[in-house]
């Protein structure tokens, strides 16, 4: 039974790459149909950042990470938030002080930096490992502080990684690290392990600034006598400075992405594209499609860099596939505001804005022609892919102006057909009329529509007298 969890600590919000690993692990459960855990590791009080655990649960809801077994949940395993299993760590510590694997160290903080100050020792250097077992009875029964160590044994600890491969390690290079600390709280290093295995954990999917630990885990897995899980450690992740993505680092969180108008749907499927390659090159997925598509054998090694711009691409693509109505809901509060004019058509808004914008709220700004005409330099007038310049803007317009004033049918087509009957005429490319249009109507070297359309859009009065006022600026 696969069961992989995503371990959270609440010491901030969520930045890309912890989505990208709670988005790896809730994968690989589906794609082997296991079990999706939640784990809250809120045992660092001192980097406690409060309303932390409830943007986890929002994000990982709104992001469609659904989890099967965590807080607020429940499952056979729990519970699921750390402080809650206080009283389940120092038990295992213990059996691991009387099978030898372990040991109490008495030495006061003075001692620890002394030693690593004076003779360059960064290792613990067992001091209490040699304290005879009366010694030891004695301390302990005065209430003298304590924490417990891991006793690293002599030789090199070999563990496999599913996208590191074969990594071995020599002992000597492992301090004895603390299990438990002098408050009777377990380290996270201790912590992971035993909740892993009281979780029944299969994969442990994590950054691979973990790999150095995991010698040790392995260690501790071994000593407690329980199997060791598939590890799987995702690539390092920069930003874009080339520094690790990390909540310390000041880099985006998803709340701060999805205020900035990422879709969660678009910051999903660009956190999967970061160290993993899809199968062919397609490179947009929705969350069901990934499902099936995923394999883990397909992570790579390499580290990968936080992009913004191509994230701003996956959220345009991602928006291209809203259904029309969904962007419409999304999109109207802005194009209200960009377009104020009485009767002023907004599914047609949304509908011409919908593939052309990143972010949803650059609707607004692609419109925002339509209410004012912006001051323009006639120079737009100049487009050498349609070969026309002011004086031909000129003469296009005037003849334009003369043609729509008579027109009946204020429609696309009838506009269109009115277009092509000048160039005609005139011997004229259909360009060379449209473009001048366009410039006279919008004032922007780029629109969501054509010209025709625009006409449309502003209605006949409005349209005729901006292109009086472009004609005006060109003659
Ligand atoms: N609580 C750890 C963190 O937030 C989890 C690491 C792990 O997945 O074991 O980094």
């Amino acid at each position: 039974m696969i069961r992989t969890r995503y371990a959270p600590s609440p010491t901030g919000f969520m930045h890309i790459g912890n989505l990208r690993t709670a988005l790896f692990e809730y994968l690989i459960a589906k794609k082997g149909r296991g079990v999706f855990v939640l784990r809250i590791e809120d045992t660092d009080s001192e980097r406690f950042v409060e309303g932390a655990t409830d943007a986890i649960f929002e994000t990982m809801e709104l992001t469609g990470l659904k989890f099967d077994e965590g807080p607020g949940i429940g499952g056979d395993y729990g519970p699921y938030v750390q402080s809650e299993r206080k009283a389940d760590y120092l038990p295992h510590a213990k059996n691991l002080v009387s099978s030898g694997k372990a040991y109490y160290c008495f030495c006061d903080k003075e001692r620890l930096d002394g030693l690593a100050d004076e003779r360059g020792l960064k290792k613990y250097d067992r001091f209490c490992q040699q304290l005879s077992a009366d010694e030891i009875e004695k301390r302990l029964a005065s209430g003298a502080p304590y924490v417990i160590r891991q006793l690293i044994p002599d030789g090199k600890t070999t563990f496999h990684d599913e996208v590191f491969g074969d990594i071995t390690i020599d002992n000597r290079e492992m301090e004895d690290q603390i299990l438990i600390k002098s408050d009777g709280m377990p380290t996270y290093n201790f912590a992971n392990v035993i909740d892993d295995h009281a979780m029944k954990i299969s994969h442990v999917v994590r950054g691979s600034e973990y790999l150095t630990s995991t010698p040790k885990y392995k260690l501790l897995y071994e000593a407690l006598g329980w199997d060791v899980p598939v590890f799987v450690h995702l690539p390092l992740l920069q930003n874009a400075a080339g520094q690790k993505i990390s909540k310390r680092n000041g880099d985006a969180s998803i709340p701060q992405l999805l205020e900035e108008g990422f879709l969660p749907q678009a910051i999903v499927n660009y956190a999967a594209l970061l160290g993993w390659s899809p199968p062919d090159n397609r490179e947009i997925f929705t969350l069901a499609e990934l499902e099936s598509i995923f394999e883990p054998k397909n992570i790579s090694k390499s580290p990968s860099a936080f992009d913004v711009n191509k994230l701003r691409w996956v959220n345009g693509e991602q928006i291209k596939t809203l259904p029309p109505e969904v962007f419409y809901e999304m999109a109207l509060p802005y194009l209200k505001q960009s377009v104020k004019k009485a009767g002023a058509d907004y599914a047609v808004l949304a509908k011409i804005t919908q593939s052309r914008v990143t972010v949803v709220k650059d609707c607004a700004e692609l419109v925002d022609f339509i209410d004012e005409l912006p001051d323009y330099d006639i120079e737009l007038y100049t487009h050498k892919k349609m070969k026309t310049n002011p004086e031909i803007a000129a003469q296009a317009l005037k003849l334009v102006i003369a043609e729509f004033a008579g027109l009946a049918d204020w429609n696309h087509d009838a506009l269109f057909a009115t277009v092509t009957k000048i160039a005609e005429a005139n011997e004229l490319k259909n360009g060379q009329v449209l473009w001048p249009i366009r410039t006279a109507l919008s004032g922007k070297p780029t629109t969501p529509c054509g010209a025709t359309e625009i006409c449309e859009l502003l209605g006949k009065d409005e349209t005729l007298k901006r292109l009086e006022i472009g004609l005006a600026k060109v003659s």
